[in-house]
C-alpha cells in the first residue's frame, strides 16, 4: 500500500512509498482510510520540531486524524463488522499507571498515539484496537469525520472553559482549530465572537465570515487589543482561545481577557513573556491540556452529527494520498483552512 513515511532522522525527509498492509492481531481491526486531515503535529515530526514523551520511532507512517471503512476484523471483534464506517480515535493510554485510571488517558507516560509512537493515518489502511474505531452515525460524511479529532479538541476546550449564553469571546488565530471554536462557541449562545489573525489568513477570514464571526481583526493592519477593548468598553471577554503559533498571543490572551475570564491555549512554544499580576487581578483561570478523552471524541461525533460543528466549511484543500507531499507544502505555507488526505 502506499504511505507517507518519514524514512529518517533528517529534518524534512518524507516521501509517500509502498509498504506492507499493516497486519491485525485478533482483537484490531483493519481500516481502508477514506479521508485523513493534515495537522500541525505532522509537520513538526516531519521537520524535527516535535517535543514529546518518547522518542518519534523512526521510519513512521505520520497522520492522525483519520476515518474510513473497516476492511478486516479480527477473530475476537464482536461489535465491528466489514464494511462498517468509522473514525479512529488516535490515542490509548497504558491502562494501568495511576493517571490512566484516574480517567486522564491523555496524561499516561506509556501513551500510544497513532502517528506520533506509531504508525498513522497517511497511508491506504491502519490496524487499530478495535477499541479505537467507533462507528459513525449515517449522516456523518467521510469529509466531516476526518477532522474528529481536533474537534475533540475544541470539546475538551469548551469543557473547560464552559461559556454560558450571553458570553463574549475571543480567538486569536482562525486555523482550523480556530473555527471549530467558533462554531463551537456561537452553537453555546456566545453573544460576540471576535476572531484574530494577520494578512496572511484571507482565506480564513472569509470562512470565519461565513460562519458567524462577529467582529474579525486583523492584527496586521489594527492592534487588536485596542480594537477589542473599545467595543468591550474596557472590559474585555469572557473566554479566550488562543491558537495562534506565537508566543505573543500568549500575553495578547492575557490582555483581552476580562475579569473572571477562561482562557483556553493551544500554542504549543516553550517560552512567553505575560504579566502574572493581571492574572490575579483579573481572577483569570488558564487552562492547558493535550490530546483528548474517549468522551471528547464521542461528543465531537454528536456535534457533527447535530450540524453544530463542521469540517467540510474549514476543508480549503483536498488531495489524493498520492499527493501528500504537495498537501504538506501546501498545509505548511499556513494560509489555509484544514487540508485533507483522500483515498
Ligand atoms: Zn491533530
Ligand atoms: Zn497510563
Amino acid at each position: 500500500m502506499k504511505a507517507l513515511v518519514k524514512y529518517s532522522e533528517e529534518s524534512g525527509a518524507y516521501k509517500v512509498q509502498d509498504v506492507e498492509i499493516p497486519k491485525i492481531g485478533p482483537h484490531d481491526v483493519l481500516v481502508k482510510i477514506k479521508t485523513t486531515a493534515i495537522c500541525g503535529t505532522d509537520l513538526s515530526i516531519l521537520y524535527n520540531k516535535y517535543i514529546g514523551r518518547k522518542p518519534v520511532p523512526i521510519p513512521i507512517i505520520v497522520g492522525h486524524e483519520a476515518a474510513g471503512i473497516i476492511a478486516d476484523i479480527g477473530k475476537e471483534v464482536r461489535d465491528l463488522k466489514i464494511n462498517d464506517r468509522v473514525v479512529i480515535e488516535p490515542l490509548q493510554g497504558c491502562g494501568k499507571c495511576i493517571d490512566c485510571k484516574l480517567g486522564n488517558k491523555n496524561m499516561c507516560h506509556d501513551w500510544e498515539h497513532l502517528g506520533i509512537t506509531c504508525d498513522g493515518t497517511f497511508a491506504e489502511y491502519i490496524a487499530v484496537s478495535e477499541d479505537a474505531a467507533h462507528k459513525l452515525p449515517e449522516n456523518v460524511s467521510f469529509k466531516n469525520a476526518s477532522c474528529l479529532e481536533p474537534i475533540g479538541l475544541t470539546v475538551r476546550s469548551l469543557e473547560h472553559v464552559a461559556p454560558v449564553l450571553g458570553d463574549r469571546a475571543v480567538i486569536i488565530g482562525p486555523g482550523k482549530i480556530g473555527l471549530f471554536h467558533l462554531q463551537a462557541l456561537k452553537a453555546s449562545g456566545v453573544t460576540e465572537v471576535f476572531v484574530i489573525g494577520l494578512d496572511q489568513d484571507k482565506k480564513r477570514f472569509e470562512i470565519a465570515e461565513q460562519l458567524g464571526a462577529d467582529f474579525i481583526i486583523n492584527g496586521s493592519k489594527e492592534d487588536p487589543i485596542k480594537k477589542v477593548m473599545d467595543i468591550t468598553k474596557g472590559r474585555g471577554v469572557d473566554v479566550v482561545i488562543e491558537t495562534a503559533n506565537s508566543p505573543k498571543c500568549f500575553s495578547m490572551a492575557i490582555e483581552v481577557a476580562g475579569p473572571k475570564a477562561r482562557v483556553s491555549t493551544f500554542g504549543l512554544y516553550p517560552e512567553a513573556t505575560i504579566a502574572p499580576v493581571s492574572v490575579i487581578r483579573k481572577g483569570l483561570t488558564i487552562f492547558g491540556d493535550v490530546a483528548l478523552l474517549t468522551k471528547h471524541f464521542i461528543r465531537a461525533i454528536r456535534w457533527i452529527e447535530i450540524g453544530k460543528v463542521l469540517a467540510e466549511p474549514v476543508i480549503t484543500h483536498s488531495f489524493p494520498l498520492e499527493e501528500a507531499e504537495v498537501a504538506i507544502r501546501v498545509f505548511k505555507e499556513g494560509e489555509e483552512g484544514a487540508v485533507i488526505l483522500e483515498n
